[in-house]
C-alpha cells in the first residue's frame, strides 16, 4: 500500500476529513469496522488510518501544512 491522501492542515480533524476517511474505509470493505487513526507529527506529519478488526492500515494521510 503506497497510496498516501494529502489533507491540507487547515481540514485535519474536521467533520469532513473524518466522514471522508470514513466513507473511504467503508468502500475498502471496512464497513462498520472500528478504526483508529495513529500517527507521529515528525518527521512528515505522516499519518496511518487503521482497522482495528482486521489490524490492517486503510489508508496513509499526510498533512500539508504549506497548503490552506
Ligand atoms: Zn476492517
Amino acid at each position: 500500500m503506497n497510496e498516501l491522501l494529502v489533507v491540507p492542515a487547515a481540514g485535519f480533524g474536521s467533520d469532513l476529513f473524518w466522514a471522508r476517511l470514513s466513507r473511504l474505509a467503508d468502500e475498502r470493505g471496512h464497513l462498520d469496522h472500528p478504526r483508529m487513526l495513529v500517527g507521529f507529527v515528525e518527521p512528515q506529519n505522516r499519518y496511518t488510518l487503521r482497522c482495528e478488526r482486521c489490524r490492517e492500515p486503510v489508508v496513509q494521510l499526510a498533512v500539508d501544512r504549506a497548503g490552506r
